[in-house]
């Protein structure tokens, strides 16, 4: 069956202080089910599960800890430079459909996959002075408001995107119903990219929300 595939990155970087990095992906197309992965989550329901990771970071001064964030290799994902924070919203949608009597329908549509949130982590050395530490701690606590919209946003474009195919009105032929169920799913990823792009327009990347060093 057809495929698509959308890989965006988003990246933004005011000055050195801080980036975004937002890679989406959503595969439509046939897939065979398997079991539940993780039972805290319904998939069928449109639910995605949430996932932070760290990355340490090491210094003693503000300098030393911007340098460690700086140094940090984010992989394969696109490498427009390095960042202190990303969202990745990894994610696909599988559906199974029934045809009868000349119509066909969404009969199950799952979000496989995770919304993953890679933050960084310092573990202040012993003797680390106590401004630094409560500089990093506020600077952490509004990265982690920062990045939790574009958490939210991506639960909700999941639940969305099934929630409208789900109820997808039945079409004459399968070819129909997931042609239109697939320009459905653009949309909605549209809309929430957009979402996406404003608010971090609004926030400066975080930057009028403290979440830089
Ligand atoms: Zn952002």
């Amino acid at each position: 069956m057809s495929g698509k595939k959308i890989l965006l990155g988003i990246i933004g970087v005011p000055v050195g202080l801080f980036i975004l990095l937002i890679v989406i992906t959503l595969i439509f197309g046939e897939r065979q089910f398997v079991s539940e992965e993780n039972v805290l989550h319904d998939s069928s329901s449109g639910e995605v599960p949430v996932s932070i990771i760290y990355y340490d970071v090491e210094g003693n001064t503000v300098q030393q800890l911007q340098n460690s964030i700086a140094g940090h290799d984010w992989g394969v994902v696109p490498a427009h430079g390095t960042g202190t924070a990303r969202v990745v919203w990894d994610y696909d949608v599988s559906h199974r459909l029934r045809e009868e009597a000349g119509s066909c329908r969404y009969v199950e549509v799952k979000l496989n996959g995770s919304i993953v949130e890679e933050l960084p982590r310092w573990q202040a050395p012993a003797g680390a002075d106590s401004a630094l530490v409560a500089r990093w701690n506020t600077f952490i606590t509004n990265l982690e408001t920062h990045e939790q919209e574009h958490v939210d946003l991506g639960l909700q474009a999941a639940k969305e995107i099934h929630d409208t195919l789900i109820n997808f009105p039945p079409q004459p032929t399968c070819d129909e119903l997931t042609a239109k169920g697939d320009a459905r799913t653009d949309e909605i990823y549209d809309k929430y990219e957009q979402r996406n792009i404003e608010y971090d327009k609004r926030t400066n990347h975080g930057v009028t929300q403290g979440a830089a060093l």
